[in-house]
């Protein structure tokens, strides 16, 4: 068998590093063409070392400097790029067959679609890509004749409870709606007082999974389901009021789907990623994880409404995708800008819900037809979040 030629983006980060353990449990089935970070070098190094790629990116042009001089040390035949131009290039080389997208935020974007253009299999973590450009980005693929496979656990739990020919149509599969799971994450207990007062130490402490500090944080507020609610329109091709939400603490349902009949089909297993990430590197074949067996055996599993009261962002949401046009834009970029702000400590948690709430109400009004469109409403939305958030300071 051919090895399928990988380019992983966002390789320094956490579905980046369960990428790569995943990929090194098969030696001879994957070759790593191209690895890209930010800032982190000696993740990056130690990556290299490791995986010898071709290409390793760094997107700031600094720790890309930082990396040649360590890469050079350790006579590493490793070629080192830089900026984002240098993303587009390793997500779109002819020499790949599959682009793991797991950049965090919108800056994911630009060479993802390229690679989407570029008819490549693309392995999608980079939730905020499909929230930002969906109607392009579905074009895209479908222009190309591009592979799409979910990396997201509840994305990657419906696609596996889905029929394998589903093609979007709801009515000829018998789909009556898709059942998104939410942890409820580490502020599902707590009053709206405890909330208000929350720090980025409490709400990046998740009980289930490990992840970046953004998706942490977009967890607590809802907002990560409120991403994947927009994530999960594209993706399946479902209308709003078929996509529900409930809160399953104990994450071991992924999600499910509904079907005319009743059944409920739901995948479930350990919350690890490396099973989501596993089921797409290997599709259609299933293969090793390294992933610990599901024990329920003693386990109690329970579900409950979302309280979009105590975390409105999951109802912003629902809210910019019933919009449509630029608003799935423009919140993804108002929340980007308050997750950043309220990790350094210049913002509460809840002025992340009020700063979108107020940007949305600015700007989500604009058509979005095009790439330009999207970044231009990116743009606007940062500067409007920005200015909104700097007042609640002042
Ligand atoms: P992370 O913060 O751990 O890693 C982010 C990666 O993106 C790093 O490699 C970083 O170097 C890179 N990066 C950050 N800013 C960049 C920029 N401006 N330009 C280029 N590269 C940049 O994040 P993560 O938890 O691995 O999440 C990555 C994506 O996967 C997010 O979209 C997240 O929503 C999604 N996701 C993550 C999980 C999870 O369990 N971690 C689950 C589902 C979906
Ligand atoms: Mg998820």
């Amino acid at each position: 068998m051919k090895p399928r030629v990988l380019t992983i983006l966002g390789a320094t980060g956490t579905i980046g590093v369960n990428t790569l353990d995943v990929v090194a449990r098969h030696p001879g089935r994957f070759e790593i063409f191209a690895l890209t970070g930010a800032t982190q070098v000696e993740r990056m190094v130690e990556q290299c070392r490791t995986h010898r790629p071709r290409f390793a990116v760094m997107s700031e042009p600094a720790a890309a400097a930082e990396l040649r001089a360590r890469i050079a040390e350790e006579c590493l035949a490793v070629e080192v790029l830089e900026g984002a131009a240098a993303l587009t290039e390793v997500a779109t080389a002819p020499e790949i067959d599959t682009l793991m997208a797991a950049i965090v935020g919108a800056a994911g974007l630009p060479a993802t679609l390229a690679a989407a253009r570029a008819g490549k299999r693309i392995l999608l973590a980079n939730k905020e890509t499909l929230v930002v450009s969906g109607q392009l980005f579905m074009d895209a693929i479908a222009a190309s004749g591009a592979e799409l496979l979910p990396i997201d656990s509840e994305h990657n739990a419906i696609f596996q409870a889905l029929p394998r020919d589903f093609d979007g149509d709801f009515q000829q599969a018998g789909v009556k709606a898709l059942w998104l799971t939410a942890s409820g994450g580490p502020f599902r207990t707590l009053s709206a007082e405890a909330i208000a007062a929350a720090t980025p130490a409490q709400a990046v402490a998740h009980p289930n999974w490990v992840m970046g500090k953004k998706i942490s944080v977009d967890s607590a507020s809802l907002m990560n389901k409120g991403l994947e609610v927009i994530e999960a329109r594209w993706l399946f091709n479902a209308r709003p009021e078929q996509i529900k939400v409930v809160v399953h603490p104990q994450s071991i349902v992924h999600s499910m789907v509904e079907y005319a009949d009743g059944s409920v089909i739901a995948q479930m297993g350990t919350p690890d990623m490396r099973t989501p990430i596993a089921y797409a590197l290997g599709f259609p074949e299933r293969i090793d994880a390294g992933v610990s067996a599901l024990q329920l055996m003693g386990r109690q599993l329970s579900f409950e409404a979302p309280d979009t009261a105590r975390f409105p962002c999951l109802q912003l949401a629902f809210d910019a995708l019933v919009a449509g046009g630029n608003a799935a834009a423009v919140l993804n970029a108002a929340n980007e800008v308050a997750v950043a702000r309220f990790l350094e400590g210049a913002a509460s948690f809840n002025a992340i819900a009020a700063s979108i709430a107020h940007t949305l109400g600015k700007l989500a009004n604009g058509a979005a037809h095009t790439l330009d469109d999207l970044l231009e409403a990116d743009r606007q939305a940062r500067r409007v979040a920005d200015a909104y958030l700097g007042q609640l300071r002042a």
